[in-house]
């Protein structure tokens, strides 16, 4: 049975590194799959992982029917074997309805990868939607540490080094975020909670006086 998968976790848990295995593996065996991305840090029309591999992917629009899409390419004589989706959670909901279709009336496994809630803790409405839809929804906890080295299940957003928590809920930036660019870091939820980055924690390290007081 074809399956919609939605793989999600926190930023730099290894969903692009996996979707790019799943194609390597797949594409080992002859298989062609479509590949669709969204605000890829390499650049429009790329599925990059953080490890330095890159391979080209059809960059999604808004508004764009991706059922359509790939009907249209079968019907031109095309193959999709098999669809990837990153960055899945900037996907609209009803994009994420067209996948769902792709895989009940046209047989085509699809496997969806984004991170689960944005800087607010708040649940992407692509990534709700997935979790409405999928089959299967596998939470990948790929050694994304919080400075503290505690499992980091949290995004923060940064503007030189401090955590902010207002903003538009969509932001391109890059983890290591310098002098005032927005920046993206994983923390553990006491940290998130705390707000406590990697830069205020050494900050406060520094000068101890400002330690905040801790009850565990
Ligand atoms: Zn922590």
């Amino acid at each position: 049975m074809p399956e919609l998968v939605f793989f999600c976790g926190t930023m730099d848990c290894g969903k692009s590194t996996l979707a790019l295995q799943i194609e390597h593996n797949r594409s080992a065996r002859g298989l062609q799959g479509m590949i669709f991305t969204r605000n890829d840090r390499a650049g429009e029309g790329k599925l990059s992982s953080r490890l330095g591999l890159v391979t080209d992917a059809e960059e999604v629009g808004d508004g764009q029917d991706l059922y359509a899409y790939l009907v249209d390419h079968l019907s031109r004589g095309g193959r999709a074997d098999y669809v990837i989706a990153d960055e899945a959670q900037f996907l609209a909901p009803q994009q994420i309805d067209q996948l769902a279709r792709a895989v009940d009336d046209l047989g085509i496994d699809v496997y969806a990868f984004g991170i689960t809630t944005d800087f607010r803790t708040k649940l992407f409405p692509g990534s709700q939607r997935l979790v409405e839809l999928a089959d299967r929804v596998e939470v990948l906890q790929v050694e994304a540490l919080c400075w503290c080295g505690a499992r980091a299940t949290h995004n923060a957003r940064t503007v030189g080094g401090e955590m902010v928590v207002e903003g538009a809920q969509v932001v391109v930036g890059d983890v290591n975020g310098s002098a005032d660019e927005v920046g993206y870091e994983v923390l553990c939820r006491r940290h998130h909670r705390r707000r406590m980055t990697a830069a205020t924690a050494r900050a406060a390290t520094l000068s101890p006086d400002v330690l905040p007081v801790s009850s565990d």
